[in-house]
């Protein structure tokens, strides 16, 4: 017996271990992480060390003013960076930045210039700070008719540029932004660069309106937990599907799946467990703190999580890490899936992004949602949450969409994830104190005994443990940060962290006016305060929730509440163009109109796009993997009955011809749906416009894709494992 399948398994059977080398001091020693640390960036350390203090002292003051570099400045820094790389044994440099395209684009230039016939190395101040790659075939929806085809790329000397080492040479990577001729954002990073400066603005005037005058600077924190799974190549090179698309789009379940909850926290695989290492090897010397690592729940599913950092060095750093997880894992005979859903009937991949805001102040930093040592810190770390929770019910269904990405459909709401319903989880404690403060009376009178008497002075003993057992919330306080816990695992976090920041500094703006409204009218500062607390908890109330999300009775009181259900991303797409949301954008300076409109037709797009694959992908499979092992088994069968009867005409054969019969009507449905397929997938290709194509296909083929997967799946627990060309669940989960 022999087919592709089973050559696999024989061949992954005899994988071994892959060992790297750690870096060496000269006596031979392994290096410590932390002497290889960031060794492949131009970071702050880098920075203070190589180039000249006034230098150094002007380049700080762009990165956090936003303060544009003069041109002798910038040569100076290019000059300083480009003796940095060549040391380092660089020849190229690219503007490195994110299209709307979910992952990362480059463009490599080499050093090298040839000026009177003499070659050598240039880098000048303008090639650092821009370049214009070719904008033409990157996603604009729309924006390149309205405007321009010209695309600029631009440094964001925020993100520390890093060297990308490959199997012959390396490459310097400058973290860019890409803008089009107008300065209309192309990218993911722009408008979250744009949502972090406003979120400053607004905290700090809140800051300094409640007296704290040494605040400088406001930043929003993100640690992102990566969830992955991890297939041996083996298979993976056996399945289009996974291929193309990410996931598998056929596959019978295992007669063992995450039933023994053994998978969770368990040990590591030693070949996992060599990946990981690696992979964080790769990282550290990048300057991403990758730093916990864990099996999750499916088997063959594992999270990677690093120590948080300010919101654009985060999506960088995630969408580094997913880059590196791909590449190395291709070293250790692995694929890293990162869709959402790559095994149906099988958790799906998420990624929570850990999400606070830090303050900067003389004495250092500060977590603006940890509650305080004092009742001032602790009325401080209220406002805060509830103008969190008041951008976040505002916004929810904007939330919604800016998760709204095509494999995070098949997770949400699918009794592993969040819901599609955004809202927030306090823990018991917190909401408790919510609870007094909304029904709290005597603010006014004495504000000093509200605060005792309302728990407000000794909220310190929030405890990680009382927040962190409700693991169905989409948006959950964990002790002195939310977790945006439904941002699927494949995406890049720019959008559903621009929309946060975006969200809460509106709602920081509108809480400072109402403060500072109260406080004109002679109010006490502290009763100002706690009345506004008040008044947003009273009306962040319907956004609040304790219970258990993935319940229907949920759904059902989320429907009283007026909370937005958006269950497919074509819905939630639609959440981009609301009035609430155009205000939000264009009000705070993040997103323009045209450019509102442009992420809209992008999202749709890609949805469109995605699906579209799948169907077609799912068509071929069906047609030149699946049909032919079922009509072989339908010809042994035949074959077989046949020759019995033939030897002896009375055998009872009643079983054999039953089976016979279950395969041909098995593959006499698979091939009409299959020709439905088609008709629908060229029905959606003549609808004119994107939203009817994205409904169309969200409505009409996916369910009918799910229908010939049941087929399919029905059909491979009957033919013949021989005939069986396709690695099965049982197989790609289970063999390592
Ligand atoms: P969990 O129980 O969810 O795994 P952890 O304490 O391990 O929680 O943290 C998860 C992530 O949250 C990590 O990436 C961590 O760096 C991040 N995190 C912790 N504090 C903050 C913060 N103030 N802002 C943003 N992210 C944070
Ligand atoms: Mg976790």
């Amino acid at each position: 017996m022999s087919n592709q399948r089973f050559d696999a398994i024989k061949l992954i059977d005899q994988r071994q271990v892959r060992k790297f080398d750690l870096p060496q001091d000269e006596r031979g020693n392994e290096l410590k992480v932390s002497e290889y640390f960031g060794a492949n960036t131009f970071n702050l350390l880098s920075q203070k060390d190589k180039l000249p203090k006034d230098v150094f002292q002007k380049l700080q003051a762009t990165v956090h003013t936003g303060k544009k570099l003069d041109a002798d400045v910038a040569n100076t820094i290019a000059h300083l960076i480009k003796e940095w790389a060549i040391e380092h044994g660089v020849t190229h440099f690219c503007h490195w930045f994110q299209p709307q395209t979910g992952s990362t684009a480059e463009k490599h230039d080499a050093f090298l210039t040839i000026e009177d016939g003499k070659p050598f190395e240039k880098f000048s101040g303008s090639q650092l700070i821009q370049s214009e790659p070719d904008a033409s075939s990157f996603p604009s929806g729309g924006m390149r008719t309205t405007f321009e085809a010209r695309g600029y790329t631009a440094w964001d000397p925020s993100s520390p540029i890093f060297i990308m080492e490959s199997t012959n040479g390396k490459t310097m990577c400058i973290p860019s932004v890409f803008i089009s001729y107008h300065g209309d954002a192309l990218d993911e990073k722009a408008p979250l660069l744009r949502s972090m400066e406003v979120l400053n603005k607004n905290a700090l005037e809140l800051l300094h309106t409640i007296g704290e005058k040494n605040a400088k600077r406001v930043v929003p924190t993100v640690g992102v937990e990566q969830e992955y799974f991890l297939v041996d190549r083996a298979f993976f090179n056996l399945r289009p599907d996974l291929v193309m698309s990410g996931r598998t789009l056929v596959g019978g379940q295992p007669p063992r799946g995450q039933q023994l909850e053994d998978h969770y926290f368990g040990s590591i695989p030693p070949r996992v467990l060599a990946y990981m290492q690696e992979v964080e090897f790769e990282l550290y010397k990048l300057g991403m703190p990758a730093k916990t690592r864990h099996n999750e729940v499916a088997p063959m599913q594992f999270e990677m999580a690093p120590i948080f950092e300010e919101a654009n060095v985060a999506a960088d750093h995630n969408q580094l890490a997913m880059e590196v997880m791909r590449r190395v894992a291709t070293r250790h005979g692995f694929a890293n899936i990162l869709h959402e859903k790559p095994f149906a009937g099988v958790n799906g991949s998420g990624k929570h992004n850990n999400w606070s805001m830090a303050v900067t102040t003389d004495h250092g930093e500060e977590n603006l949602l940890e509650p305080g040592k004092t009742p001032h810190e602790n009325l401080r770390f209220l406002l805060m949450l509830a103008a969190t929770m008041k951008g976040v019910m505002r916004h929810s269904g904007l939330m919604r969409a800016a998760i709204a990405y095509p494999g995070n459909d098949h997770r949400l709401g699918a009794n592993e994830a969040p819901p599609a319903i955004i809202s927030v989880f306090l823990g018991q404690q917190l909401n408790d104190i919510c609870n007094k403060i909304e029904a709290g009376t005597n603010i006014e009178q004495n504000p000093e005994a509200a605060v005792i008497s309302l728990g407000v002075s000794k909220i310190p003993s929030v405890s990680k443990d009382n927040t962190d057992r409700n693991r169905t919330s989409p948006f959950a306080f964990t002790g002195n940060k939310f977790e945006f816990r439904a941002v699927g695992s494949s995406m890049p976090i720019s959008f559903p962290m621009t929309v946060v920041n975006a969200a809460v500094a509106e709602a920081i703006g509108e809480v400072t006016e109402s403060l500072k409204k109260r406080v004109k009218a002679g109010k006490k500062l502290d009763v100002a305060i706690l009345e506004v607390v008040k008044e947003t908890i009273v009306e962040t109330r319907n956004v609040r929730f304790e219970g258990n999300n993935y319940s229907d009775d949920w759904v059902r009181e989320a429907e009283r509440r007026g909370l937005p259900n958006l269950k497919r991303a074509p819905e939630a797409i639609e959440q981009v163009l609301t009035p609430a949301s155009k205000k939000l954008f264009t009000g705070l300076n993040i997103l323009s109109d045209a450019e509102i409109h442009s992420r809209h037709h992008v999202m749709l797009e890609r949805y469109v796009k995605k699906l579209s694959i799948e169907g077609e992908m799912l068509a071929s499979m069906i047609d030149t993997m699946i049909v032919p092992a079922v009509l072989k088994e339908q010809t042994a069968t035949a074959t077989a009955i046949r020759a019995i009867t033939e030897v002896a005409r009375s055998t009872d054969v009643s079983e054999q011809t039953a089976r016979l019969t279950a395969v041909t009507q098995g593959l006499n449905e698979l091939l009409t749906k299959r020709k439905d397929l088609t008709a629908h997938l060229a029905r959606v290709g003549k609808l004119e416009h994107e939203t009817d194509k994205a409904h169309a296909l969200a409505n009409e083929v996916l369910p009918l894709m799910n229908q010939i997967r049941a087929v399919s799946d029905r059909l491979e627990d009957v033919v013949s494992d021989e005939y069986w060309t396709l690695p099965k669940y049982r197989e790609m989960l289970f063999l390592a």
